[in-house]
């Protein structure tokens, strides 16, 4: 069998989480397996650059900072080669221009386009554990990329299907896919199996367990996804296509605290308002999620969305670039706020999920903000400060919980 493995930053945080992963990976070699271990960055550490290079200097290049990031992970993958090597198993840690993972030239947000597999091949013939640096790629310049925060999981999913891989486990630091981040609500439970529509939706609307771009992979290449935690032993989740369970009315919860809502007030009540403000959004490949329009008064209307915080203040500045001023009234941006969404396929079917959430929101008294829906999603913004207290009562309602 080929099996991929991918851990997480916690997972390789120190010496000894290094010499448990190396363990793991050994005793599946020893049966005779094919391994290849994608890795993230030790700990926190991506996060360590990041603050560094903003201390100096606050409005770095995104080359640089794609530069500079992709040595956390070439720093675990160089580490666990020499733990294994001390172990005494052959392992060779490659990063993403030897291997080589070709990307597009998006700093900090690039996409996977195509992976050699050549060398990794070669390596495995020769018996070796092949160790794959996660989260980064070569554009066609040769400059080192970044697939966004967390994307270490895609570059698994992408080896995996590259390599028409048997198995491909994520080994993180809980025990697998729960219904809501078991930080969050203490009564969280975790789910033996999940489709992939559902994970995509959860993973998207802020449960970051998985990267977004790994599912939406999985899924596109039919790769099935373990998701366990790499301190135990413990049965993780399945994430495929079909779950022979019965489809669960709301299979879970997320929250997204990186949301900011922007409300243009006192727009014109005229054809071609909307397509003209989100159609100067796209273009600067600003992501816009949930939309409001108000009901025309006195020949004008407020159009208010949801972006990302960090891009928020950009998305002020493009509608301030695109509209004459005497074209709206003014642009209010609100950053204390975060999206609450339920996710379940058995929603399709039944109507009443959405106003049961609206209930166990009224009984905690946290007011809604915005509402947007889809066939298996509900999601709302409330204020920041309630994320916990809403999150709690709205997992409860749907008796998520054991
Ligand atoms: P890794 O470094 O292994 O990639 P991450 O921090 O990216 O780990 O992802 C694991 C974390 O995701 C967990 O520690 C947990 O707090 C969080 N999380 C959010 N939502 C969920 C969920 N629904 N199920 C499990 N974990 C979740
Ligand atoms: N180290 C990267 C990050 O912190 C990638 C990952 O963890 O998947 O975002
Ligand atoms: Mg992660």
């Amino acid at each position: 069998m080929l099996i991929v493995k991918k851990f997480g930053g916690t997972s390789v945080g120190n010496k000894e989480r290094i010499f448990n992963v190396a363990k793991r990976c050994i005793e599946d070699y020893q049966k005779g397996h094919d391994i290849v271990v994608v890795l993230s960055a030790m700990g926190k550490s991506t996060d360590e650059l990041i603050e560094m290079a903003r201390d100096i200097n606050p409005r770095p290049s995104k080359r640089e900072m794609d530069m500079l990031v992709t040595t956390g992970e070439q720093i675990s993958v160089s580490m666990m080669a020499l733990a294994m090597g001390f172990l005494g198993v052959p392992a060779v840690s490659l990063n993403a221009f030897q291997v080589a993972m070709h990307t597009t030239h998006r700093y900090g947000n690039a996409r996977l386009k195509r992976i050699d597999t050549d060398r990794i091949r070669n390596e495995l013939e020769q018996r070796k554990i092949v160790l794959v640096t996660g989260f980064q790629g070569v554009d066609k310049y040769d400059n080192l990329t970044t697939l966004g925060r967390g994307g270490s999981d895609t570059t698994a999913v992408a080896l995996a299907a590259a390599l028409h891989a048997d198995a491909c486990e994520i080994y993180t630091d809980v025990d697998g896919v729960y219904t809501a981040d078991p930080r969050l609500v203490k009564n969280a439970r975790k789910l033996d199996e999940i489709t992939y529509d559902e994970m995509l939706e959860l993973s998207t609307l802020g449960a970051g367990v998985l990267h977004n771009r790994s599912v939406e992979m999985a899924k596109k290449y039919g790769v099935q996804l373990v998701v366990r935690s790499s301190l135990n032993t413990n049965e993780g989740t399945i994430v495929r296509e079909e779950v022979n369970m019965e489809k669960m009315l709301v299979s879970g919860v997320a929250v997204d605290k990186n949301a900011t809502r922007i409300a243009v007030v006192g727009l014109k009540d005229e054809p071609g308002v909307a397509f003209h403000l989100f159609n100067a959004l796209a273009k600067y490949n600003i992501n816009v999620d949930v939309i409001l329009q108000s009901i025309g008064r006195d020949g004008t209307k407020d159009i208010s969305f949801t972006v990302a915080e960090d891009v928020a203040d950009e998305a002020v500045a493009i509608i301030q670039k695109s509209f004459p001023k005497s074209d709206y009234k003014k642009i209010d941006e609100e950053k204390d706020v975060a999206k609450l969404s339920i996710v379940g396929a058995g929603m399709m079917s039944n109507p009443g999920v959405a106003a049961s959430m609206f209930e166990a929101l009224y009984d905690c008294g946290v007011n809604i903000k915005m509402i947007s829906t889809s066939e298996i999603r509900v999601t709302v913004l409330i204020d920041q400060k309630y994320v916990e207290r809403a999150i709690n009562a709205v997992h409860d309602k749907f008796s998520l919980a054991d």
